[in-house]
């Protein structure tokens, strides 16, 4: 084994109750920059990517040949990576002291003499009253709340639960209470509580995919078990409950519920993912293609060199003017040699992105796409004015050829390519199996390709085909229809944010929502 001459740390972080962006920022900050994650099974795995590509990810909640990863094995995995020198991250759902062993570990840190952190978490309990609409200490109704376990097995549990001291706080919220749910209600009964005291049942709460059951003491078990609930959940008990009805609203956003597929490159997708989540949508990135850089720069580098010669600059993606500038940097240029080019941006999103940056946008046509432009441009003199258009490296050549009819000597250059992926594509395909997705979306014919030839490939194409999509705008959607896609929603504007805002408005106005085809 390496060791390091100083031991790195272990920071026991509490990752929150589901929500990926209920971590604390102090605990992002550490995940940054750890040499290794040991992850739970509760913590959310959306958190991972914020760990360094090369951090070493540890899965401790995987049953290995029907067990878990043993606590032993935990703690000398952290010992053993801290010893390396590493910063160690043990990533744990909900808050690391709460019903989780956070004490057994930091002692067995403590004991090897190894430097340790605790951050504190968003504790489950905390995560579901907030998102189920229950305030746990209501002054009208409430003065105490004990967060206690229903695990009865005196194996697992160390100490047995004192159940009368239990039933005397106000509020009652039990962890671990899908298995033993029956048998810790009975107790609460028969320590006194009245059978009608209101009991919520939250699983996977503040996550999209949050299921509330509602119900009383004595019909929650009962509801459970028709209802086939399954961990994780937990049992708030007492008369703060009955608020929920008029206070749930997580489940009264647009999208609540709803599942919707964005098929959109990674990097691109965020922004938009965003817009869905903040209206309660449960998202699944199947990005289907890929960005990577230009086969060669050469073609640009060459244009770059003369570039004070072009009378325009056109820019047709974000990530156009995203990677044309990283290129453009790493050649110590000045912008000032952009001086006297008039630049062109084909919607708002490239132009605010060019703005960023400093440049003033001389041209952005009232349509967003090629024919837009090409219009948008019809009023300038073009006959031998010197253009350089930067994107991807197959892109419609409708524009350049527009431009050329009118004299003008067009330069491409490829900025970025874009390749097939199938990331995402089994979780999809999953989902559409079960028959959860309410809607596709497409912000481009390249993604509309690729994404319904890896769903034939897998055997969806018929399901496929009975879910509604949404695209962007009407190249989008021709190869949509092309696709035997079933297009239900098109943007009268063809931004991101329009779709995403006419996705919401189409929602909420049709709460039970878009019909599927038959
Ligand atoms: N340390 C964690 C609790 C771990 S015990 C915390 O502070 O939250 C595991 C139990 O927590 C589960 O059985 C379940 O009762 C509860 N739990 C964790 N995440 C949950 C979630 N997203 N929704 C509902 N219950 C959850």
């Amino acid at each position: 084994m390496r060791r390091a001459r100083r031991p790195g740390k272990v920071h026991l972080v509490g990752a929150g109750p589901g929500d990926p962006r209920l971590i604390t920022v102090r605990g992002a900050e550490v995940l940054g920059r750890a040499g290794v994650v040991i992850a739970d099974a509760l913590a959310p795995p959306e958190l991972l990517r914020l760990a360094p590509d090369s951090a070493e990810r540890i899965d401790a909640g995987k049953r290995g040949g029907g067990r878990r990863v043993d606590q032993e094995r935990i703690n000398r995995l952290m010992i053993d990576r801290a010893r390396r020198g590493l910063v160690v991250v043990r990533l744990k759902g909900g808050d690391p002291s709460l019903f989780g062993r956070g004490g057994e570990e930091s002692e067995a840190l403590a004991r090897a003499g190894i430097p340790f952190e605790v951050v504190p978490g968003v504790t489950a309990a905390l995560g579901a009253a907030a998102c189920a609409g229950i305030p746990l200490t209501d002054r009208r109704h409430a003065a105490s709340v004990v967060f206690a376990t229903a695990q009865t097995d005196p194996k697992a549990a160390k100490r047995p639960i004192d159940w009368k001291g239990l039933a005397g706080a106000d509020t009652v919220v039990l962890y671990m209470s899908v298995a033993g749910l029956a048998s810790a209600v009975a107790r609460l009964l028969k320590a006194g509580r009245p059978r009608g005291t209101p009991a919520v049942l939250v699983r996977w709460a503040t996550r999209p995919e949050q299921r509330v059951l509602a119900g009383s003491l004595g019909t929650i078990a009962r509801r459970a078990r028709r209802a086939r609930l399954l961990p994780p959940a937990l049992l708030i008990v007492g008369e703060v409950a009955r608020s929920r009805r008029r206070l749930d609203w997580f489940g009264r956003r647009a999208l609540s519920g709803r599942t919707i597929v964005v098929t959109r490159s990674r990097e691109q997708a965020a922004s938009f993912a965003a817009l869905l989540a903040e209206e309660g949508a449960r998202v699944l990135e199947a990005p289907a293609i890929a960005l990577r850089p230009p086969r060669s720069w050469a073609p640009l580098d060459r244009a770059l060199e003369r570039v004070g010669g072009y009378d325009y600059l056109i820019f047709t993606s974000v990530n156009g003017v995203a990677r044309f500038f990283e290129r453009w940097q790493s050649g110590r240029r000045d912008v000032r040699d952009l001086k006297g080019i008039a630049i062109v941006a084909i919607g708002p999103a490239t132009a605010a992105a060019l703005e960023a940056r400093g440049l003033r946008v001389a041209v952005v046509p009232e349509e967003f796409r090629a024919e837009g432009l090409e219009r948008a441009l019809r009023g300038r003199p073009l006959a031998g004015a010197r253009v350089l258009i930067a994107r991807a490296a197959v892109a419609r050549d409708l524009l350049v050829r527009a431009l050329r009819r009118r004299g003008a000597r067009v330069d491409v250059v490829p900025v970025y390519r874009t390749v097939a992926s199938h990331e995402g594509a089994r979780e999809v395909a999953a989902a559409l199996r079960a028959g959860e997705i309410d809607l596709l979306t497409f912000t481009s014919s390249s993604t509309v390709e690729r994404f319904t030839a890896t769903l034939r490939r897998l055997g969806l194409g018929r399901r496929l085909r009975r879910v509604p999509a949404a695209v962007i705008g009407p190249i989008t959607a021709r190869a949509a229809r092309r696709s035997g896609l079933r297009v239900v929603l098109s943007p009268r504007r063809y931004t991101v944010p329009a779709l995403a805002e006419a996705i919401i408005r189409r929602f909420r106005s049709s709460p039970s929502g878009i019909p599927r085809g038959s």
